[in-house]
C-alpha cells in the first residue's frame, strides 16, 4: 500500500472542504434520512482497493456534513475544529498511540503532563491540580463528581470506591435549577440520581440565589456536594463563587463547577472577573473542543486533590506498569485504559495561539455577541433576553405570548433555509427563544454583522408572509 499517497488524498480531501467554508451554506444539504440511504448497502464480502475507497467515504459523506467549524455557525457551543488542532489530531491517529500509560506511550503521556500544566496556568487553577483529558465536559463532570463522591464519603468513614454506595451514609447533591443537562447525567451515572438532588433556586439570568443556596445549605448535615456554574448554557451567565464557594465550604461541602465554555474567560484579562472566585473550589469541568477550538472530542476534568482524582479512576493490573515519582499515567485521572492521545491536540492549539492568541479570540468572540445584540436589540419587534456578559445571546421576536412563539420558531426555521447563517431554538423561562453560541476562531463583529443582517432578513421574510 502506498501510504503516502493514501494520506495525502485525506488530507487534500480535509483541505477542500475546510477551503469551501466561505462558498457552503451553514447547514447540511442532505438529511439523516437521505444520509443513511448514501452508506447503506449489504455487508461488503471482499476487499475495497485503499485510494478508491477513501475517496468514496469523501463523497458520500459530504452532502451530510454541517459547517460546524464555519464562522458562522452560532447554533450550540461547538468550537470550529482549528486547522492546527486538526493537523495535530491527524498525526495522533497516523502514531496510533494507546495513551493509557506513561511506560507504552512516553509521548502522548509527556505532552498531557506539560499540557496540564499549562490548562492550570491558562485558567488561573491552583498548581496542585490533577488533570485528565477526557472526551468532553460530560464525561469531565462525572470525573470530577466521582472524586467528590469518594471523597466526601471518606471523610465520613466510608470508603464507596471499595463498597459502593449501598450502605453508605447518604450524600446530599445541592445544584443550581439551570445547571446544564449533562450534570444531571453524570450525577446518573455515579448512583446519586438525577433527580434526588436540591434544585437550588436562580435569578433570571439563570445564576444560583445566594439566600436560596444557604436555605438548602442549613438541613445539611453530613457528606455534601454543590455543584455550581461558569457559563449557562443559554445566558452565558456565571454563579457568585465570591459569595457561594465560602457558605458551601462552611458545611464541609466539595464544590464542584461546570464550566465547559464559560471557564476559559479566566483566560480573557477582559472577562476574568465574570469567574472571580472561581479558583477556591475543589474541581472544574471544561472542554478543549469548545473554546480552546481543539478537534472533537477534547475535555478535561481538574481536581484539587489529587489523590481523591487518582481514587476514583485507577485502573491498576498486575500487567500494567506502575508510575513512580514524578511520573503520570494518564490513564489514573480518567474512566478509560486504552485511549486517543487528546495531549497532542491541546498542546498544538495552546503553543499555537500562545496566552495571548487565547485571550484575543474569547475576547473576539464576546465582542462579536455583543455586536449581534446590539444590533437586534434596536428593533421593536426584537428582544434580547439576556445580559450578553460572555457569548450567548437569546431573543425573541414579536409579541410574549405563543403567537412570539411561533414567530421565534419561524424565523429560525427561516434563517436554517436561508443558509447564511446557523442558529438553533431552545425554551428559556418557558418560552421559544433564538439561541445565538460565538464560539469560533474566526468569528468576529465583521461576522457578527452579517449574522444580525441576516436574522433580521428572515424576521422581514416571515413577516410578510403572515400580512
Ligand atoms: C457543552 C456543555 C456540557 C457538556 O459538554 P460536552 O463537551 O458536550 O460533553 C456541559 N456543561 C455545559 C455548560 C456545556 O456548555
Amino acid at each position: 500500500m502506498d501510504i503516502e499517497a493514501l494520506f495525502r488524498l485525506a488530507a487534500q480531501s480535509a483541505a477542500r472542504f475546510r477551503n469551501a467554508v466561505a462558498e457552503r451554506p451553514h447547514r447540511p444539504l442532505r438529511d439523516y434520512a437521505g444520509s443513511v440511504a448514501a452508506f447503506d448497502e449489504a455487508l461488503p464480502e471482499g476487499p475495497a482497493e485503499a485510494n478508491a475507497l477513501i475517496s468514496d467515504l469523501a463523497a458520500r459523506a459530504d452532502p451530510g456534513l454541517h459547517l460546524m467549524a464555519g464562522p458562522r455557525f452560532f447554533g450550540w457551543v461547538i468550537g470550529g475544529s482549528h486547522p492546527v488542532g486538526v493537523a495535530a489530531d491527524m498525526l495522533t491517529s497516523a502514531w496510533g498511540q494507546n495513551a493509557g500509560n506513561h511506560t507504552a506511550a512516553p509521548s502522548a503521556a509527556a505532552v498531557e503532563t506539560v499540557a496540564a500544566r499549562w490548562l492550570l496556568q491558562l485558567l488561573h487553577l491552583p498548581g496542585e491540580c490533577s488533570v485528565g483529558f477526557v472526551t468532553g465536559a460530560t464525561v469531565a463532570n462525572f470525573t470530577c463528581l466521582a472524586a467528590a463522591r469518594g471523597a466526601v464519603l471518606r471523610r465520613h468513614g466510608w470508603d464507596a470506591d471499595a463498597r459502593g454506595l449501598f450502605g453508605a451514609p447518604p450524600i446530599t447533591v445541592l445544584i443550581g435549577d439551570d445547571a446544564h443537562t449533562t450534570v444531571f447525567s453524570a450525577l446518573q451515572f455515579l448512583g446519586l440520581g438525577h433527580d434526588r438532588v436540591i434544585r437550588v433556586a436562580t435569578d433570571g439570568e439563570g445564576r444560583i440565589r445566594a439566600d436560596a443556596f444557604e436555605e438548602a445549605l442549613s438541613g445539611v448535615d453530613g457528606p455534601a456536594i454543590a455543584i455550581l456554574q461558569a457559563g449557562q448554557i443559554n445566558t452565558g451567565a456565571f454563579d457568585d463563587f465570591h459569595a457561594l464557594i465560602p457558605l458551601a465550604k462552611g458545611k464541609g461541602a466539595w464544590v464542584h463547577v461546570d464550566g465547559a465554555f464559560g471557564l476559559w474567560a479566566s483566560a480573557s484579562l477582559e472577562r476574568r472577573a465574570l469567574a472571580a472566585g472561581v479558583e477556591e473550589a475543589d474541581s472544574w469541568a471544561t472542554d478543549g473542543h469548545k473554546w480552546l477550538q481543539t478537534p472533537y472530542d477534547s475535555g478535561y476534568a481538574i481536581v484539587r486533590d489529587e489523590l481523591a482524582h487518582r481514587r476514583a479512576m485507577t485502573i491498576a493490573a498486575s500487567y500494567l506498569p506502575l508510575a513512580g515519582e514524578g511520573e503520570r499515567d494518564p490513564s489514573h485521572y480518567v474512566p478509560e485504559l486504552s485511549r486517543r492521545a487528546r495531549g497532542f491536540a491541546t498542546w498544538a492549539m495552546i503553543r499555537h495561539l500562545g496566552r495571548h492568541g487565547i485571550a484575543d479570540m474569547i475576547e473576539r468572540n464576546c465582542k462579536a455577541a455583543a455586536a449581534i445584540a446590539a444590533i437586534l436589540g434596536e428593533r421593536q419587534d426584537v428582544r434580547v433576553l439576556n445580559e450578553v456578559v460572555l457569548n450567548q445571546v437569546i431573543v425573541r421576536f414579536g409579541t410574549d405570548g405563543e403567537a412570539g412563539d411561533r414567530l421565534t420558531q419561524e424565523v429560525i426555521a427561516a434563517v436554517q433555509k436561508d443558509g447564511q447563517i446557523f442558529v438553533g431554538g431552545a425554551q428559556w423561562r418557558g418560552r421559544q427563544v433564538m439561541r445565538i453560541s460565538v464560539c469560533n476562531f474566526q468569528t468576529d463583529v465583521h461576522q457578527a454583522e452579517i449574522a444580525a443582517a441576516a436574522i433580521l432578513s428572515a424576521l422581514g421574510r416571515v413577516s410578510a408572509e403572515v400580512k
